[in-house]
This record gives structure tokens, sequence and C-alpha cells, in this order.
């Protein structure tokens, strides 16, 4: 086993050194224990002082192995999920072993293969690991936590590499791309600020529709989207971004849509804990997927105006809200797939399901299998159970959940990652969706427009783009699953390989 440095904590006392965690590292350089002099190359130095980022602490094991504490969520010191944080003042081939320490799952994806993503100043596109050089497993080092380990290697001196638990998408990133969507002066997008968060960022709220449906008295059958309520879930707003391109796009499909409905788009419910790397609560601490019951205009107002609207338009004789769908991502599951509500209405209870099976036959990542209807007590203050007891039976109301990490295609076994373009992917299969729904319910039913079908061709393009990766890997070693508990032996696999093997 490693010899622990003097200044590491003592085993088992890991969850209170958690409390201690204040903020993020910020330029923090690793020395070895006793060492007095000037930094040195090798010497790393870690940074989570941006937006999104998330690292609160590390400790120095050895020149080879460094443990990792997530930040706990601003005044919510039970969620430890979500990191992002950049290395620099590498050395060439410096081969290093980092230990995420304190998780606060215990079940996760890295159990079937999900890695870590890596991005490099020199190779900026997000890459996930190879599997084989993650390990998860129960550490007795750490009070029997649940630890992942990753191995890496160094191989450029200059880069800044980057290391997170998911493809990040951020607060600044989203003000972008709506800028972007507002400068084409599409007659059928609006942009208004719908509230602000309790640190003054804005609560963006979109309208796509044809004009003609916001003419004074004009009737409308509203579908309502929100995504990013838990901030962490940063696949929740490539699949919104999906939506909303397809919507605006001139496609036939988006062309109809917009004809017949209108769509209310809040993508991202909790920009506060978004920008400060949250993993689900805001910057004080709540969930806010637990208060739709009472929220509050101080202590959850984004949450709160989104409410307000949602009322008015159900009071409003001439809107119909006909769809409310709130996008999550899911720490444990495979796919995309659904939660939706119990109703006694068998036909209600019935009718569904029919959206999520439409769903199922446009998107091959989506799973009707893993959708339920439930109404457990702990989803009580969700936005989809909140909703679905408020609004009638012409309305549903579903969470939409998607993997971080991959999906099964139904007739094979082979788990396929997540991209940020098969998120948005899935967000564009969502949207074209509706018309299969309202052509099934006779609304459009003189449209006939043939579906497109997404050609071999492109798929094959993308999943090499997605193959090729670029970083040499230190280990070559069998599933997470098969890791031995020791921290020793980790050590010992990266010092006894021979530097000029390729890997
Ligand atoms: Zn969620």
């Amino acid at each position: 086993m490693a010899e622990r440095s003097q200044t590491a904590p003592e085993a088992g006392n890991d969850m209170g050194n958690d409390d201690a965690i204040g903020g993020n590292v910020s330029k923090y350089i690793v020395l070895p224990t006793g060492y007095c002099g000037q930094p040195k190359k090798g010497h790393l130095i870690f940074d989570a002082c941006f937006e999104s980022g998330n690292l609160g602490r590390v400790d120095h094991v050895s020149e080879f192995e460094y443990d990792l504490f997530i930040r706990p969520d601003t005044c919510n010191p039970r969620f430890r999920v979500w990191f992002n944080f950049t290395v620099e003042n590498v050395k060439e081939s410096q081969r290093v072993i980092f230990n995420i320490v304190n998780f606060s799952k215990t079940k996760s994806l890295y159990r079937d293969g999900m890695a870590p993503m890596v991005k490099s100043t020199s190779r900026p596109k997000w890459q996930r690991l190879p599997p084989k050089n993650v390990y998860y497993y129960r550490c007795p080092d750490h009070r029997k936590n649940y630890v992942m380990s990753f191995a890496f290697c160094f191989d450029r001196e200059e880069d800044i590499y980057q290391f997170a638990y998911c493809y990040p998408y951020t607060y600044t990133r989203f003000q972008h791309y709506l800028d972007s969507l507002q400068k084409r002066n599409m007659d059928y997008f609006f942009r208004e600020q719908l509230g602000q968060s309790v640190q003054q960022r804005q609560l963006d709220l979109l309208t796509i529709t044809s004009p003609d449906n916001l003419r004074e008295g004009a009737e409308q059958k509203v579908v309502f989207i929100t995504g990013r309520v838990h901030p962490g879930e940063t696949p929740s707003s490539f699949v919104c971004q999906g939506i909303i391109d397809f919507l605006v796009s001139q496609h036939p499909i988006a062309r109809v849509l917009r004809e017949y409905l209108v769509f209310k788009i809040a993508p991202m419910l909790n920009p506060d804990g978004v920008y400060l790397g949250n993993y689900r609560c805001s910057l004080m601490g709540f969930d806010l997927n637990r208060h739709w019951l009472d929220p509050s205009p101080w202590a959850h107002p984004t949450l709160h105006g989104v409410k307000q609207l949602i009322i008015q338009m159900y009071n409003d004789p001439k809107t119909s809200l006909e769809f409310y769908i709130d996008i999550h991502a899911h720490s444990t599951m495979m796919n995309g797939f659904m939660y939706g509500n119990i109703f006694e209405d068998e036909e209600r209870f019935q009718r569904q399901a029919i959206f999520p099976k439409l769903l199922c036959q446009n998107a091959e990542d989506f799973s009707y299998s893993s959708t339920s209807f439930n109404r457990d007590a702990v989803k009580a203050g969700t936005g989809r159970r909140f909703l679905g007891g408020l609004l009638d039976h012409t309305s549903y109301c579903y969470t939409l959940e998607v993997s971080f990490y991959s999906y099964v295609i139904s007739g094979t076994t082979a788990a396929v990652p997540y991209t940020e373009e098969a998120y948005m992917k899935l967000g564009r299969n969502v949207a074209r969706t509706f018309l299969d729904y309202y052509r099934l319910n006779s609304m459009v039913e003189k449209v006939a427009i043939p579906m497109p079908r997404l050609r071999s061709k492109e798929m094959e393009v993308q999943r090499r783009k997605e193959k090729s990766p670029s970083y040499k890997h230190p280990l070559l070693r069998g599933p997470a699953s098969n890791y031995p508990n020791s921290k020793g032996d980790k050590k010992n696999s990266v010092n006894h390989k021979d530097p000029s093997t390729p890997f």
C-alpha cells in the first residue's frame, strides 16, 4: 500500500473533511511532503476557479498518485458528483493516478464502463478516457467509500489538461448560443427574461411558434420544456439545444410544428448552480426539483417565475397546455427514457404512454422498456408530479432522462457512449415526435410529410469521429470491476512499466 503523506487526512475522517472544503482549488501547486525548493516541472498545478469548475482539495499521496476531493454543492454537503478541473505544469510522459475519493453516490455508471472526459490545449475536443484505465471500487483508505481512480499519461509539457465528469455546458455558452439565435432575426423565435436567479443571472424563456399564433385572442396549444434544474446534469442542455435547433430550422416538420403549436422553453432553470459547478442544488443549497409545491420568490426565484407562468397559462381559457417535459441526466441508467405519472383513469394512463412509444420509434437511443410511471413520495415536489396533479386529462407531464454515459441500441449489447452530437440528436428526435403524436391524434392528419431517416453513412462517419483516441494511456488492464482494492497495487502497475512502451 502506498505510504500517505503526513498532511493527508486520517483514514475514516473523509466525510468530516468534506465540511472543511470551502471552495475550489485555485492554481494549487502540489509539492511532495517535505519539499522546500521552487516548484519544478512535474509538480502538478490544479485549478477549478473557472465557470462550472469543481475541485475542492488535492492530497499528494506519492509522486504518481493524488487523492482528489469534489467540492460539495454550495450550502449542501450532501451532493458530491460533478467535477471539472485543470492540471498543468506536467512533465512529458508523466504518469499519474487520480483517485476521486468523496463521491456522494455508490451506484455509478463507472461500473458499466463510464470514464471521465479529458481535453487539452492542443486537443480542444472532449474525449472519454478508455474504460480500461478507470477503476471504481470500495476503498479501505476512505472508510470504504466508493472511489473512482483513473490512470493518465501526460504527453505534452505545454498543454493544460482539463478533466470533467461529463461534457461541460456552461451558463456563458448558453448565453452565447441564445445570442446567436437572436441575431438570426427569425420571426418565429422570441427570447425574454422571465426572471433572475439569486445571483442575478438570467432566467431565459424562449417562445418558438408562427407569429400567427401570438395574435391577440389566438388559441394556443402549448408544449412547455424545461432543463438544467439540476446543474451538473449537462446532457440536459445538449438535448435541449437539439430541440431548439430543430424547432427553429427550415425542416418541413419544424415548419408544421411551429404552425400548430407554441413551444415555450426555459432551458436553464438553475443558472447559479450551473455557473458555480454544483451537481444538484442552487446557490443556497436547494434541490429546486423538490420545491414545485411552494417555491419562494426569494429562495427559489427561477422556479417561482416558471411556476407563475404555467399557472397563468393554465388559467387562460385560450391556452391549452398539452405537454410539459423536464429534461434531466441519469447517473446510473443507460439510454434515454422517461418518467410519467400514474392516474386512476386507465384511458389517461394509456394515452400517456403514446409519446414515449413514438419517441422510441424515432430515436435509437431511447428505451421504452426503461420508461416508467410512478407516484413515489420522494418525487412529490418535482415538476412532473406537481404539474401532473394540477393539469387536466388533456395534458401530459414527463421527466426525460438521458444517461451520462451511453446507450444500447435495441437488438445489440454494446454500449455506445453518448457524444455531444448524440445528445443533441435525441433532442431533435424529441421535437419531431410531436408531429407523429398530433398526426395520430388527427390534428394535422392532412399534412403528409415524409419522416426523415438517418442515413447509415452519417452514422458511420459519426462513429469514426468518436473513435480516434490521441492520448497515450498508461495502463492496459481489466475492467473496473476486476480491480483490486489495494492502492499499492495501482501504484506498482504504473511504476513497473517500461517508459518506452507505446500505450
Ligand atoms: Zn435531475
